[in-house]
């Protein structure tokens, strides 16, 4: 029944997030932090809620600030969004929408094919936007050994890939992001939701490429999934179009708790770090515990790992593991439907999903 619905809500397919546990369960589903916000998160908050008659700041500026000088960049180069999805699906509107792109006046005279290049398998909520917004989008399938192809992203009018790619947690090395950029004739988004679990970050390389967008998220890096606060990194131009699409939309995505609390988990870079090490430590052993059962998985710089099953599928694994009180996450895809998506949590967790598996598997 999709009566008095306008035409575009009934061609529209929804993302649909990562299913909420019943009961006590290991949530390892939707690749949380396994660790709790730095304390100085509460605080802020409770101090922002003594102010909370007040509107927020639409621009978040203390919070740019706060963002800027973490990577080293001007506020004036930094946006902030309800979320990293908030902020990508503001990317879709300001740059790809309906197949125009930003490169207007930046390429005079270049021909520019219409199709904002993504590759298969990415982020499954990119289609979405593009269904919402009328990207053109051009499916890049993976290679063989699921890390994305590099020359076949070349060329299109816009790019879209996550860095570290979700869900295979596989990453490109910087100089690849670099060529693809350099390839690229409108904007290249470069979703960078797990790097704070890899080697390798674009930022750096908004002064040299204007079309370049960098997407963050505080979601992953510093456990403040439930606060829901994103940004990009870009050059000024490109900044003010996501100000001028935002200010179209909703002048205030971000409310004051947010921002308070947000700014404090930046502001404690440290904490942030210790926890990113002991995720990367708990990955460490997860992976050579899932080699010891003989599951093999696709070297990650995320902060979960992409296991592929071939004894019992992975979809029947993927129930066994429910009934036994574990949370994962199964996409149906061809290319993804013999692998299960583990989110790192804490050693404890890890150790209740690996017995769960031997169990499984031994049976
Ligand atoms: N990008 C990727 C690749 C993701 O996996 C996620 C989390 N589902 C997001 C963006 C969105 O994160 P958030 O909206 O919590 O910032």
């Amino acid at each position: 029944m999709k009566e008095f619905w306008s035409e575009k809500a009934k061609s529209l397919t929804p993302y649909t997030a990562g299913e909420q546990p019943r009961g006590k369960m290991v949530k390892l589903n939707t690749n949380e932090n396994a660790y709790p916000p730095s304390p100085a998160v509460a605080e802020a908050v409770r101090r922002a809620a003594e102010a909370l008659r007040l509107y927020p700041d639409p621009d978040a500026r203390s919070l740019c600030v706060a963002i800027a000088e973490y990577h080293g960049v001007r506020p004036q180069q930094v946006f902030c969004a309800n979320g990293s999805d908030e902020a990508l699906a503001l990317c879709c509107a300001a740059f790809f929408q309906n197949g125009t792109n930003g490169a207007d006046g930046w390429f005079p005279g270049v021909s520019i094919p219409r199709r904002v290049k993504t590759p298969d398998v990415g982020y499954s909520f990119y289609p979405v936007w593009a269904e919402l917004f009328d990207v053109p989008l051009e499916m890049v399938p993976l290679k063989e050994d699921y890390s994305v192809d590099v020359e076949k992203m070349y060329g299109g009018c816009g790019m879209i890939l996550a860095n570290p790619n979700a869900p295979t947690g596989v990453a490109l090395s910087i100089s690849n992001i670099e060529k693809i950029i350099q390839r690229t004739n409108g904007v290249a988004v470069v979703d960078e939701a797990y790097a704070s679990f890899s080697r390798a970050t674009a930022v750096p390389l908004i002064d040299q490429y204007r079309n370049l967008a960098v997407v963050r998220t505080l979601s992953k890096s510093h456990s403040l999934a439930g606060l829901r606060v994103g940004y990009v990194v870009a050059d000024e131009n490109l900044i003010a179009a996501l100000r001028t699409v935002k200010d179209s939309f909703n002048s205030y995505p971000l409310d004051a708790l947010a921002q308070a609390g947000a700014e404090a988990a930046v502001r404690d870079a440290g904490y942030c770090r210790k926890v990113t090490e002991k995720i990367l430590k708990t990955r460490a052993y997860t992976v050579s515990e899932l080699e010891k059962l003989g599951i093999l998985t696709l070297p990650s710089e995320a902060n979960f790992v992409f296991a592929r099953f071939d004894g019992p599928s992975a979809e029947a694994v993927f129930t066994a593991l429910r009934e036994r009180g574990v949370l994962v996450r199964w996409f149906s895809g061809r290319r993804t439907r013999d692998f299960l998506r583990i989110t790192i949590g804490t050693r404890e967790e890890m150790d209740t999903l690996l017995s769960a598996l031997k169990e499984i598997l031994c049976k």
